[in-house]
C-alpha cells in the first residue's frame, strides 16, 4: 500500500537520503531507527512533501507520485492520504482539544461541523481524553497534548499515519500513556510508520523495521531479524547502545 522507491533528498548539495526503498502493507507498522541526524525526520517529511524529495517515487494505494515531476494536485492528494504526528505535538494553541481534532475534518475533509464534532469526541474518548475536550493545550500535560495530536491524525482520511518520535519530548512518566494509545492503534491494524528510539516498544509493535544510516535503509526486516540475527555490526552496536 505504501511503496517508496529510490528516494533522494539533499540539503545544500549535501545528500541526506541517497537511495531509500521501503514497502509497507496495509495494517502493518514500520519502525524507523537510526542514529541522530541520519535523515529519519527528513524521510517522514518527504513522504507527504513537507520536504520535497529530489527524485524517487512514492506510491500510496492507487496514487503514484514521481517526486521529480510531482504536481500540486498529486501533492495535495498525498497529503490527504497521510497524517503526521509531530515530536512537539504541533497543536493550535488558540483551539481547544476538541477543536484541534475537528480542524482537519472541517478544513480538509469538509465535514459539516456537527458531524466533525461527534467524530472528534469519539476520538478523544478513544485516546482517553473525553473529559479534556474543552481544554486548551496549555492546560494539558505533554502526554495529553500528544494524545490529542494522535486523535487529530486519526480523524482524517489518512491511509497511513506518520509519527516522528512521538514520545521524545515527554517526561518519562508520560511516555507510557502515549505508547499505550499507539499500541492500541497497532492492534487495530492502523498502518503506521514510526520513528522512535523506544526500542522495546518498536520491537513489540512493529511488523517491519528499517535502520537508516548513510542515506540508505541499511537493515530492513522484522524487529527480530534486526535485533537478533542482524549481521550488520553497526546496527547491533546502535541497538545495544540505545536499549
Ligand atoms: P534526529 O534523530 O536527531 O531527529 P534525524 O535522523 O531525524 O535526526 P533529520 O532531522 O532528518 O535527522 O536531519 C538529517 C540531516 O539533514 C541532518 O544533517 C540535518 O542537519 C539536515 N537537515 C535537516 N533539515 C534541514 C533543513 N531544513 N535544512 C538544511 N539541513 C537540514
Ligand atoms: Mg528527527
Amino acid at each position: 500500500m505504501l511503496e517508496i522507491s529510490h528516494l533522494k533528498k539533499s540539503y545544500n548539495g549535501q545528500p541526506v537520503l541517497r537511495d531509500v526503498n521501503l514497502t509497507l502493507a496495509q495494517g502493518e507498522v514500520m519502525a524507523i531507527i537510526g542514529p541522530s541526524g541520519t535523515g529519519k525526520s527528513t524521510l517522514l517529511r518527504c513522504v507527504n512533501f513537507l520536504e520535497r524529495p529530489e527524485s524517487g517515487t512514492i506510491a500510496l494505494d492507487e496514487l503514484t507520485v514521481d517526486a521529480a515531476r510531482a504536481t500540486q494536485a498529486q501533492i495535495h492528494a498525498l497529503r490527504r492520504r497521510t497524517a503526521m504526528v509531530f515530536q512537539n505535538y504541533n497543536l493550535l494553541r488558540n483551539l481547544t482539544a476538541l477543536e484541534n481534532v475537528m480542524e482537519p475534518m472541517v478544513t480538509v475533509q469538509r465535514l459539516p461541523r456537527l458531524q466533525a464534532r461527534r467524530r472528534a469526541l469519539e476520538l478523544l474518548d478513544k485516546v482517553g481524553l473525553a473529559d479534556k475536550a474543552d481544554f486548551y493545550p496549555r492546560r494539558m500535560s505533554g502526554g495529553q497534548q500528544q494524545r490529542v495530536g494522535i486523535a487529530r491524525a486519526m480523524g482524517g482520511d489518512a491511509k497511513v499515519i506518520l509519527l516522528d518520535e512521538p514520545t521524545s519530548s515527554l517526561d518519562p512518566e508520560l511516555i507510557g500513556e502515549v505508547l499505550a494509545v499507539i499500541r492500541q492503534l497497532a492492534e487495530e491494524h492502523t498502518t503506521m510508520v514510526i520513528v522512535t528510539h523506544e526500542m522495546k516498544f518498536a520491537r513489540e509493535v512493529a511488523d517491519k523495521m528499517i535502520f537508516l544510516e548513510d542515506g540508505v535503509a541499511a537493515g530492513e526486516g522484522t524487529p527480530e531479524e534486526i535485533f537478533e540475527r542482524c549481521g550488520n555490526e553497526r546496527i547491533r552496536r546502535f541497538v545495544r547502545r540505545v536499549m
